[in-house]
Formats: structure tokens, sequence, C-alpha cells
């Protein structure tokens, strides 16, 4: 029941996870919770046991008024809860428009802690985003390089990241550049307070290396509000004192049946449910055609499923190759076809769980939110990595008995083609 070090507001879920999977392995036990908390303090005193907490919001694209209440109330519960510093997280492509919602967060949570400065940098070297003099790269190439200037919400075509956040922002936006960076924490400081001093209020600060990120941290240690993509956070528990362990991504011991529910159809999803039928693992197609027609496909999966689990990890897909979903968008309707697939793919992972599955993994982004919600699960503990970005989880269910279950949600791209055999051998280690 301790105040917690780190509060975090991630304006999607699972880039909630990946900034707190960077927190665990640097050494800080952390929560993600499924937006706002509605549960009130005692006294401060919380009943998450963290050193940070993830709130995971879904505010990157919704109206910049909505995003910043939902930003605020996420910092009233966290401070309620007595965070020291609190970290803004944002996509590492800077995903935004002009309208924000990136600048008119920063500013009302600056605002509401009545601070008068912040960085911004979505550098994260581990994953080929670096900044150099203000300018975003994705790999060896500019943003504006980069697919991004396609994305059907957010395209990014100017990479000068100070000219992006300074669209969004009322205050004057500056750069802490490459060169300030690599001359460590009081150059940095130093830099700090000259653009202070120029009434700049929020600072793009270039990070090339993992090296870069290291240095700045320990020059933010005053700052009440950091914001970032999730590289950042490599650096931040050793300013709480807080080196890597592996006690920060222990869960609980892992027990009962395993299943897989897929609804990611990326081209590294294909490849994990080949790989894991080509081992040999029973795995049910959901045919969305058959569903629209009004076959009940979930309760067949089930009782398929019912069959089997205590043989070993089942796996539930709808994975299909480009012309597969494209075939069945053209007759459902893009939206249509999605809706009917998540909401299937819900119905077979509470009803997994149900039958006694306590190991889940799920793949894609939307498949994991709905499948989270049919869980009604409301947080998720933090544990060890599986592959960059996708730990291991712990959370608690109505569906299950007060053991919780562990759970694995994984993003579309994320992950070797082996994931879902070695995410298994990961939670208990075959000896
Ligand atoms: P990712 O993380 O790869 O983007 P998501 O779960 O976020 O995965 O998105 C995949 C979307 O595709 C979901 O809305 C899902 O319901 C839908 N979907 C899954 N399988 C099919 C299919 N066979 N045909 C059409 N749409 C599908």
């Amino acid at each position: 029941m301790s105040a917690i070090l780190l509060g975090c507001i991630a304006d999607d879920f699972t880039g909630a996870t990946d900034l707190a999977n960077n927190l665990v392995r640097a050494g800080m036990r952390a929560v993600q919770t499924i937006g706002v908390p509605d549960n009130d303090t005692v006294d401060g005193a919380t009943d998450i046991d963290a050193d940070a907490v993830v709130v995971a919001l879904k505010s990157r694209t919704i109206e910049p008024q909505q995003a910043v209440a939902q930003s605020l109330a996420a910092l009233r519960w966290l401070r309620a809860r007595g965070a020291q510093q609190i970290y803004f997280k944002y996509c590492s492509t800077f995903d935004s428009t002009p309208r924000g919602n990136i600048g008119p967060v920063v500013e009302a949570l600056l605002d509401a802690l009545g601070s008068d400065f912040t960085i911004a940098t979505p550098a994260f070297p581990d994953n080929g985003r670096t900044v150099f003099k203000g300018h975003l790269f994705v790999g060896d190439v500019l943003l504006s390089d980069s697919g991004m200037v396609d994305h059907p919400l957010t395209p990014m075509t100017d990479s000068n990241l100070v000219r992006v956040l300074q669209a969004q922002c009322r205050a004057p936006v500056g750069l802490i550049d490459h060169r300030t960076v690599a001359a460590g924490e009081l150059a940095i400081r130093a830099r700090i307070d000259q653009l202070r001093a120029q009434g700049v209020r929020v600072a793009i600060v270039d990070a090339v290396s993992n090296d870069d990120l290291l240095r700045l941290a320990p020059a933010l240690r005053h700052l009440p509000l950091l914001t970032a993509g999730s590289g950042l956070a490599i650096g931040l528990p050793a300013n709480f004192g807080l080196v890597p362990t592996s006690a920060s991504s222990a869960l609980p011991p892992a027990r009962g049946a395993r299943a897989v529910v897929c609804g990611s159809c990326s081209q590294a999803t294909n490849r994990q449910v080949a790989a894991f039928r080509a081992a040999g693992h029973p795995a049910f197609a959901l045919d969305p055609l058959r569903i629209a027609a009004g076959e009940d496909m979930a309760s067949q999966a089930l009782a398929w499923a019912w069959e089997r689990l205590g043989a070993g990890p089942v796996l539930v897909y709808s994975t299909a190759d480009p012309a597969g979903v494209r075939a069945v968008q053209q007759r459902l309707g893009l939206d249509a076809a999605g809706h009917l697939v998540e909401q299937a793919l819900a119905t077979v992972a509470s009803g997994l769980v149900a039958q006694g599955v306590r190991q889940l993994v799920v793949a894609g982004g939307e498949t994991s939110g709905a499948c989270v919600q049919a869980l009604q699960v409301r947080e998720l503990r933090i544990g060890m990595q599986i592959d960059p970005g996708v730990p291991w989880c712990h959370a608690h269910s109505p569906l299950t008995g007060p053991e919780g279950l562990h759970l694995t949600l994984k993003s579309g791209n994320f992950g070797g083609d082996d994931f879902l055999s070695r995410a298994f051998n990961l939670l208990t280690p075959i000896t």
C-alpha cells in the first residue's frame, strides 16, 4: 500500500504496455490500468502496489477537449496516489494532427501541475525511432518519407517536430539539440534554464541512442511533467534509486490451461499462426462470413477447445492473408467485419477462461481491447518480456477465482515467428 513514484498517462492501450514494459525492465514494478480507475483513495493510499502506474487511455485521435479532460482525470487519480512525477506517453511516430492531441494535453497537464516547462521526445532507438536536430527518423528515413504519410487518422507529413508541436501549442516550442544532450546532465540543465528564460514551455529533445536517453534522464529529475514515447522510460527508474532486477517483473506462479486467440491479420501474426500450427498445436479457424450468416462459431470453437485444452495450448483464430481479409471486407464492410470478428473472439476468450484457461495470449490491438473488456479486466501487472514491447501480465477477472490469470496482449506486428509457442515456454520454463 505504498505511494506510487511515477504516474503515467498513455494515449493508447498497447503503447501503455510498451511503456510499462520498459519501466519494468529498468527496475520499476509497474501496473497498467484500463482507463482511469473509479475506486477512491483512503488517505492517499492505494490498493495498487507498484512503483509506476500507467493509465491507458484511448485518447490519441478523439476530440482534443475530450483528450484533455480524460488526461486531467488520469492526472488527478495519479496525484491522489502520491505520484512524484508524471509521464505523458504518446506514439514513437508522434501520431497527431495540427489540432492535437499531443500539444493540448501537454499544455493542460503543465497548467494543472503549475509547471512552466517540460520536454518532448518520441525517440526510441531500440525501435529505430531517433530524433536529430529536432527531426524524427523512422529507421533510416525521415518521418515524412516513412509510411506515416499515408496513416488514415494521423498522417505525418512534416519530420520537424518543433514545427509539428508548435502548430499544436499556444506557448513557444524549443529544441535541446544533440550537442547539448551529448555534453550531459549539466549542459542539459543549463539549456533548460536558458529556454525557460526565453519563455519556451516545451522543448523537443534530440536522442539517437540509448546513451542519449540515459544521459537525459537525470537532467529531468526535477521536472513535474515528462512527455515522450516509451524510450525515455529506460533511464527513469534510476532517478528513483531503482536498478534493473528480476524482482520487478515477478508475477504469481502460472497454472491452468493455455490458449491463444488471434484476431490480428498482420504479416507477423500470419507467420506466428502458421508456425504454431506447423508445430502440431490444434487450431480452430473462425470464418467471418459464416458468423455473418448467423452461425454460432464462438460456441463451436469453445466446444472444440473443451475436448483439447487438457493436452496443451489451443489456438482460435480469424487471422487471414490480405486477400482473405479483403474478400470479407468487401462482403461485410470494413467496420462491420472488424466488429463482428472482435465480438466473436471476445466471446471465445471469456468462454475459454470460464473453461479453465489461465494462460491466455491475445494477438491484435483492437482484438485485445475487446477481449480485455469481455474479461472485465481493469488492471494488468506487468511481468517479463516475451519479445520487445510485449510482456506477460497478470490480471484479475470476475471469471477467475482469486488466482487471476496470465495474459499477454500482442499488437499485430510485434513478436518473432515462434512467439506463440515461446510465450508459454517462458512462463513455465520447460526443464
Ligand atoms: P492489429 O494489431 O494487427 O492491427 P487488430 O486486432 O487491432 O490487429 O485489428 C485486426 C482487425 O481485423 C480487427 O478488427 C479484427 O476483428 C479484424 N479481422 C480479424 N480477422 C479478420 C478477417 N478474417 N477478415 C476481416 N477482418 C478481420
